[in-house]
């Protein structure tokens, strides 16, 4: 068909979620920039529209199921159908450092840091799955780390053996068990679920010490959201090759 198809990026208006918005629509696709502040959304979607591409700013707080509801409804009634979800808002608490000496985890920082990035991707992909169930391709793309990868942490000379966060890293392998268990729910039907590591990128959270800038960022989770329909499901990539969980 010559629908176009339809995606909604969660954090889009900044980072990696910015730009992966920007890749998707130039590839003709309808991009839906979610943003928790609508004005930060519409500031960031305007040079993009400049260009001539297809992108909305959308309120979506991830903590907020009012908003979940709210954007269901909209893309229901806008299009009748989502195509790509990519959970990709995330937050990283500063300060937490696990060691001898200095055990900061607070359930505070757990609580929080799960909320966001295991809690909210749960609750707002089944509210989403009615939707992307109607699409002929629906792909959900998980915004994860290799900071998630339990394997790594424990392998000895692995660039995050022995890594100090905590409740992001557990958070995000939480969300890798979810991209698992989703995708083989799911492996009798069109749609492919995947977990991405889109690598150490300069954006806010990743600083400038990163060595990848954001237009190589995305580009895992755009493969993963364009995906062939004989291509991967329940896997955890970063550019094309597979991580280990
Ligand atoms: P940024 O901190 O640059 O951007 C995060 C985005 O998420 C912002 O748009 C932010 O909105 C949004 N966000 C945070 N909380 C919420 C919420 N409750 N509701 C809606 N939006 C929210 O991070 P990156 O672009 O670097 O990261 C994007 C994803 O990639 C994250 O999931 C991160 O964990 C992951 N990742 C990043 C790496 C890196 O090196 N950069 C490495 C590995 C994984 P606002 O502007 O309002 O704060």
């Amino acid at each position: 068909s010559t629908t176009k198809k339809i995606a909604l990026v969660t954090g889009g208006n900044k980072g990696l979620g910015l730009e992966t918005s920007r890749q998707l629509a130039a590839q003709g696709i309808t991009v839906l920039l979610g943003a928790r502040d609508l004005a930060k959304g519409e500031a960031a979607a305007a040079p993009l529209k400049a260009e001539g591409l297809d992108v909305r700013a959308v309120k979506i707080d991830v903590d907020d199921r009012a908003d979940h509801a709210a954007i269901a409804a909209f893309i229901e009634k806008e299009y009748g159908v989502l195509d790509i979800l990519i959970n990709n808002a995330g937050i990283m608490v500063d300060g937490e450092i696990f060691t001898n000496t200095t055990l900061k985890v607070t359930e505070e920082n757990l609580h929080k840091t799960f909320d966001t990035n295991f809690f909210a991707v749960v609750a707002l992909t089944q509210t989403l799955l009615p939707l992307i169930r109607k699409s002929e391709a629906g792909r959900i793309v998980n915004l994860s780390s290799i900071l998630g990868s339990l394997t790594l942490h424990a392998t000895e000379g692995s660039p995050i053996y022995e890594a100090k966060g905590f409740a992001y890293d557990t958070s995000k392998t939480a969300l890798n068990s979810y991209s698992i268990h989703l995708a083989h729910a799911l492996k009798d039907t069109k749609i492919k679920v995947n977990s991405a590591h889109p690598g150490w990128v300069k954006t806010d959270m990743g600083t400038d010490a990163a060595p990848m800038n954001v237009e190589d960022g995305s580009k895992t989770s755009v493969w993963l959201a364009t995906l062939p329909e004989d291509g991967p499901t329940g896997g955890f990539f970063h550019m094309q090759d597979t991580l280990p969980w």
